[in-house]
């Protein structure tokens, strides 16, 4: 064993050994408990970053822990390999988004192992690999054959700059999220995943989550956006039709002055054609078009709109109700119309107000009441019905029942639930993405791909010019294909899926990567899934996580995954902090990992990532963290070291407790801080697992050598150094492992068992403790007895009646008879 600690060699030496042992081979074993340990895979976007590192540092603790705890671990690692960069890399420097992708794999894979992490590398998948999307092309096709996977002309958010469509999270402040452009409409033939048939389920189901955080569960709760309320037909003026509104505030529907469509509602234009306004609407529904949506429903935005030239009528009063169209409405929402009442909604008092529309109260608030002439805002609260007919009198929630039970009376409307989630848009126009199997043909329409025929293969051999539409649409080795029905010319489809899709099945792959005989392998996805621990940034929160969920139902269905919810447990880490900011590259407060760990070694900045704050809160970079780390790992090695000589030869610790009293509550801290390391890490509590540690090796710093030369005293030594090593392994395994086998062990930590605590070492003896003040008993007390003097004394003087006592005197000494008395001296 070296005098030095010097990670370089040892953190080389084991990785080694770990992959050719192959110690993190994940096998199925029936006979024992698995684990299935996942962290979110990374995109190859070229170098392993501080987020990943401490996102991998987290899930290693809980893998190894668990296969020290004698499960069979599944601890796979991947890469999220299609998405726009490898393409916008094409465009700007000429390397083929594939060449890019799998460059970038290999370096950040060396960048992993590098970290010590416990992968079974024999897993690994890239999903750009067509082995890995031909799956997710069959389940397109089975989703299609169900009327899950459909195609509908929608407006969709449209980046002139990358020349692709953005999901509406791609949009922030109206500007693409990527190259900063100005976001614009655009009209597109879409596929769409129907996640919408699940929404009931998927919300209902976040409560049979226990294992996620609220606040993750919140958020996918509001994202989905259940609401109660009815649908209302308001009859059109001079004709048997009716448009239909949805609305949560039925008790405001006497207020109803007018009627809103969104401008993409087909009744807009209609409305207004042939008519005098016809000019008009149709350049205000171009004008609508080429804004954003972020940027039309945005608070501050001006409501604008134009009349339609149309009638409908309130069906309560009989009112006649002018119809616009406005450019906060959205066809996305309910069913594109909305009833305006301007006393209770304040995007419909601003339209009012602008085009000098009637503003009539409905609603009285508790106290002042409202009066239409004065109002400066909406009044959007509950409260109690005023010019409501019968319905007068009621309070808002008694109104709207019973408002609903009239329109079902009368038939004028019923009862509805209204979602807020929208289905799934996966088409992508960019090359770097899985092909959408299906062609199109000009006699028989859309056509699914024959399963047979799958994957359809990406080609390698195209064009990227950055400019028009996608690459693929250019290609015409692929574009040009037959028929799968009437063997005549066809076109393939040239949209590419969203890499979310990639992403919402690949836990699954994990379990069986290399079958090939279908998706997946039945009995090994059964044993696997679902997902004990997943981890990952609250980024992904909402899409992801969700994506994931709806994909487990469909693949459910399918008979292909026995659950429904992925994912057990689920652990959203903070992110890395320094200078007060997220580190990024356009900050320039970027720390590389791998300059930590060329002048640290792993398991330095393993420590440091675990140590310096709990998982789930943001991780604050700091110089001395990172020193203060190393320089425990110095301690612990300097430890063993100086001992390890005498301790492999030293009997192992057995019997009862110690009768000599500093044995004894050594003992009790050794077994303590097992129990308290197991307890954290099952918590991932990780901080305070290592301080526990860091406070156990400073206590054998502090066990004075001549205790040792009693044979119980060294034997205890012993055990209590091998259970700092034991206890640091999942944390810093190299060093441990070094450690491990200079303390004479044959077998590598990873296969050796976690230790037990010993239950009787644990419980706390306590003393009765006299309290004196000047000499004069006052007070009893019970402690435990490892308590030190300082501690004893501090709790003497917070007893109430010793306060009372030395109220106002300056202690001057304290007299300190262990485990029987206390005397404070005051005078
Ligand atoms: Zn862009
Ligand atoms: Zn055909």
């Amino acid at each position: 064993m070296d005098e030095k600690y010097h990670p370089d060699g040892i953190e080389a030496k084991w990785q080694r050994y770990w992959e050719d042992n192959k110690l993190f081979r994940a096998v199925e074993d029936a006979t024992r408990e698995k684990y299935y340990l996942l962290e979110m895979y990374p995109y190859p976007s070229g170098a392993i970053h501080m987020g990943h590192m401490r996102n991998y540092s987290i899930g290693d603790v809980a893998a190894r822990y668990k296969m020290m705890r004698g499960y069979k671990v599944l601890h796979p690692m991947g890469w999220d390999a299609f998405g726009m960069p490898a393409e916008n890399a094409a465009i700007e420097s000429g390397v083929h988004p594939a060449k890019w992708t799998y460059e970038n794999i290999e370096t950040m894979r060396c960048q992993l192992k590098r970290m010590g992490f416990s992968y079974d590398w024999e897993r690994e998948i890239a999903t750009c690999d067509p082995e890995y999307y031909k799956w997710e092309q069959l389940f397109f096709l089975k989703m299609f054959e169900r009327g899950l996977a459909y195609k509908k002309r929608s407006l969709v958010n449209w980046c002139p700059g990358c020349q692709t469509v953005l999901a509406n999270e791609q949009v922030e402040g109206g500007l693409c999220w990527r190259c900063e452009s100005e976001v614009t409409q655009k009209e597109l033939d879409q596929w769409f995943l129907k996640i919408t048939h699940y929404a009931e389920e998927l919300l209902e189901y976040c409560d049979e989550l226990p294992g996620w955080p609220e606040r993750v569960l919140q958020m996918q709760r509001n994202w989905i956006g259940r609401s109660e309320g009815a649908e209302i037909r308001f009859p059109l003026e001079n004709s048997e039709e009716a448009i239909t509104v949805f609305t949560t505030r039925q008790d405001t529907v006497f207020g109803a002055t007018f009627m809103t469509l969104a401008p993409e509602h087909p009744l807009t234009l209609e409305f207004s054609k042939g008519g005098p306004q016809e000019r008009e609407v149709r350049e205000f529904v171009e004008t609508v078009k080429r804004q954003s949506m972020a940027g039309r429903t945005a608070e501050d935005t001006e409501k604008e709109g134009v009349f339609t030239g149309a009638y409908c009528r309130n069906p309560m009063t009989g009112a006649r109700m002018p119809i616009y169209s406005a450019n906060f409405v959205l066809m996305e929402y309910g069913t594109g119309a909305v009833m305006a009442v301007p006393a209770h909604d304040q995007r419909d008092f601003e339209f009012a107000k602008r085009y000098d529309l009637p503003i009539i109260v409905v609603i009285q608030p508790p106290e002042n009441p409202l009066s239409a002439d004065t109002m400066t805002e909406a009044y959007v609260e509950e409260g109690t019905l005023v010019n409501s007919g019968q319905f007068n009198g009621m309070n808002s929630v008694a109104a709207r029942e019973a408002i609903v039970q009239y329109l079902e009376e009368k038939g004028l409307g019923q009862r509805s639930v209204n979602y807020r989630l929208r289905d799934w848009g996966i088409s992508r126009q960019r090359y770097w993405g899985a092909p959408i199997p299906i062609i199109h043909c000009h006699r028989c329409g859309i056509q699914p791909v024959r399963e047979e025929d799958l994957p359809v293969v990406l080609p390698r051999d195209v064009e990227f010019t950055g400019k028009g539409g996608s690459p693929l649409a250019e290609c015409r080795e692929f574009v040009e294909t037959h028929c799968p029905k009437c063997g005549g010319d066809a076109r393939r489809e040239t949209d590419t899926m969203d890499t979310f899709v990639e992403s919402s099945w690949y836990f699954d792959r994990f379990t069986s990567p290399q079958y090939d005989e279908g998706p997946l392998d039945k009995e090994k996805v059964d044993y696997w899934m679902p997902v004990d621990q997943y981890i990952g940034g609250i980024e992904h929160a909402i899409l992801h996580l969700l994506y994931s969920r709806f994909f487990a139902r469909v693949l459910r269905e399918l008979g292909l995954v026995k659950d429904k919810e992925p994912f057990t447990r689920l652990l959203t880490q903070g992110m890395v902090i320094k200078d007060g900011a997220k580190m990024s590259k356009s900050r320039g407060n970027v720390v590389d990992p791998d300059y930590l760990v060329s002048k640290y070694g792993a398991d330095t900045a393993r420590m440091f990532c675990l140590f310096a704050s709990p998982p789930e809160k943001d991780l604050d970079w700091s110089d001395q963290g990172v020193e203060g780390s190393f320089r425990f790992l110095n301690r612990v090695w300097r430890l063993v070291y100086e001992n390890h000589g005498w301790i492999k030869e030293a009997k192992p610790y057995s019997g009862r407790s110690p009768s000599d009293r500093d044995l004894r509550i050594l003992r009790q801290k050794v077994h303590k801080t097992i129990k308290k390391v197991g307890e954290d890490i099952e918590r991932f509590h990780f901080n305070t697992a290592i301080s526990a540690i860091m406070e156990l090796v400073n206590a054998l710093y502090q066990f004075e050598p001549e205790k040792r030369e009693d044979s119980r005293g060294r034997s205890l030594f012993k055990e209590a150094v091998e259970a700092i090593v034991l206890l640091l392994s999942p944390f810093v395994p190299h060093i441990a492992e070094e450690l491990w086998e200079s303390l004479g062990k044959g077998e590598s930590i990873v296969k050796t068992p976690w230790p037990d605590y010993d239950r009787e070492a644990v419980v706390e003896e306590e003393v009765l403790i006299v309290i004196q003040v000047d000499g004069k008993v006052r007070d009893k007390v019970t402690v435990p007895s490892s308590m030190g003097e300082e501690e004893i004394k501090g709790v003497a003087l917070e007893r109430e009646k010793v306060r009372k006592l030395t109220h106002g005197k300056a202690v001057q000494r304290v007299i300190h008879v262990p485990k029987k008395l206390i005397n404070i001296v005051c005078s």
